[in-house]
């Protein structure tokens, strides 16, 4: 009998991504850095494993889209136009008591500090650039000042005609990209959702002014939809908030917030806009550069209109994580209870999809047949070998979100077969050993 646990805690998870390899605190022996973090050897696989499933619904499965890698550096006048110059600011508070810093947007009230409870400390709100500056070249002067990217769309853009050109694209169709970005978050926090470093995925997909363009924006939302469900995100954890024309920038069409219910409350996931021809204007503008479309066939020009779905590639990592989630108590036959942690990962995203064992660590028999089958089973699925006592190594695994872990025992000499215990039920079932790549395969 298994009874579901309670709601994870924040500490819980931190605890667990440390303890078991998932994230760490960038820096940490030298006191970490706010707002930066790395990922462990379980934690790389499991973002790796995100963003192969956004790429590869995104790009490789469908033909009206390419992809893109563009530069974090870039000049700084595409900053300018794309307005995070002049307006890419939130409003900073301090305290001048406490000396802590606050998004003034964060804030119920500008009269007393939520830290330390002092009336009257805090400043007037003032604006704080969120872009990270750097010098490019010897000198460190304004003119080589430039800017680590805030987002990864303007890389498109301004890249517009070099790709259609050379991929013979015709609106309808799409570009997209995964990288990093940065922002000086004034407040960063709960883990790896506000960072200030962090990766994008981000589809800009442009479309010609024919009528059809809020259909498109519509068929993206539900591909989008469709997504967080494949890859197992609990449906009533998750909503499409659809923005208000006042939520909305002056030039967007339609907008939706894809947001997750984390255990602090609702946190965006990836914002979805049509933003009409905002982007290609501004730089058309600025750099005096044509960057419509002429269309061969019809002789016709025009700038196309454009949606974009713009994911955070950390929080979605986190919401995996959170979501996965599982501390259940275990009642065996005899009535004796125990708890676990699982993590209930979709199979292609489980860091490691297959653990396997030798029933015991002392016989080489077992070891070496436990071994060979992990060589043999590794080019087809993420394995992991382990040994040891049977009742740790099922919890380990349980704890990483390994869907199938795998036995070597005395009858696999004897005739082949294993035991696959499967992590969600904890069934066994015996396999024989020519099955059991179609078995895994048909899972996985
Ligand atoms: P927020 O309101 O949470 O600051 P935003 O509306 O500024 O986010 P966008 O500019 O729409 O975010 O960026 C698109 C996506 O990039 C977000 O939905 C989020 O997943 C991710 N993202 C943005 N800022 C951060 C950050 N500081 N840390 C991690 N991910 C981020």
């Amino acid at each position: 009998m298994i009874e579901n646990g309670s709601r994870v805690t924040m500490e819980e998870i931190t605890a667990l991504a440390k303890r078991r390899g998932f994230i760490f605190p960038s820096s940490e022996i030298y006191g970490g850095i706010g707002g930066f973090f790395d990922y462990g050897p379980l934690g790389a696989v499991l973002k790796r494993n995100v963003k192969d499933a956004w790429w590869r619904e995104t790009v490789e499965l469908r033909d009206d889209v390419v992809a893109f890698d563009s530069s974090i550096v870039m000049h700084p006048s595409t900053w300018v136009a794309s307005g995070h110059v002049a307006a890419f600011h939130d409003k900073l508070v301090d305290c001048r008591n406490c000396k802590h810093r606050f998004r003034a947007d964060h804030l119920s009230s500008l009269a007393k500090c939520p830290d330390c409870g002092m009336t009257g400390s805090l400043t007037e709100p003032r604006n704080f650039n969120l872009m990270m500056t750097t010098n490019v070249g010897p000198l460190e002067d304004s003119a080589s000042l430039t800017y680590l990217r805030p987002e990864t769309a303007q890389g498109i853009f301004v890249n517009f005609k070099n790709i259609y050109q050379s991929a013979r694209k015709k609106p309808p169709f799409g570009v997209a990209q995964i990288g990093k970005s940065f922002r000086n978050e004034i407040t960063p926090g709960n883990f790896t959702f506000r960072v200030r470093e962090f990766e994008q995925a981000e589809l800009e997909y442009f479309v010609p002014d024919d009528g059809h363009d809020l259909e498109c924006y519509e068929r993206w939302v539900v591909a989008r939809k469709q997504w967080y469900s494949d890859y197992g995100i609990k449906p009533e954890r998750l909503r499409f908030y659809e923005l208000t024309e006042q939520e909305r920038p002056h030039y967007a069409r339609a907008g939706t917030d894809v947001e997750y219910l984390f255990p602090w409350g609702w946190g965006e996931l990836e914002s979805i806009a049509h933003r009409g021809t905002y982007d290609l204007d501004a730089h058309m503008k600025l750099s005096g550069k044509d960057l419509s479309f002429f269309d061969e066939a019809t002789r016709a020009k025009y700038t196309p209109l454009l949606i974009e779905s713009s994911a955070g590639m950390d929080r979605t990592t986190l919401t995996m994580l959170i979501d996965a989630y599982d501390n259940e108590t275990i009642v065996d036959e005899g009535g004796k209870e125990s708890k676990r942690t699982v993590l209930r990962f979709h199979p292609k995203i489980a860091p490691v999809q297959t653990g396997i064992f030798p029933l015991a660590r002392n016989k080489p028999d077992l070891v070496e047949r436990a071994q060979a089958l992990e060589r043999a089973l590794r080019p087809h699925v993420r394995t992991q070998y382990d040994e040891g006592n049977v009742g740790q190594l099922y919890r380990r695994q349980d704890e990483i979100g390994t869907p199938f872990c795998i036995m070597v025992d005395y009858q696999t000499i004897d005739d082949g077969t294993v035991t696959v215990r499967h992590r969600d039920s904890m069934k066994q079932d015996r396999v024989g050993g020519d099955a059991l790549a179609g078995y895994l395969a048909e899972r996985l």
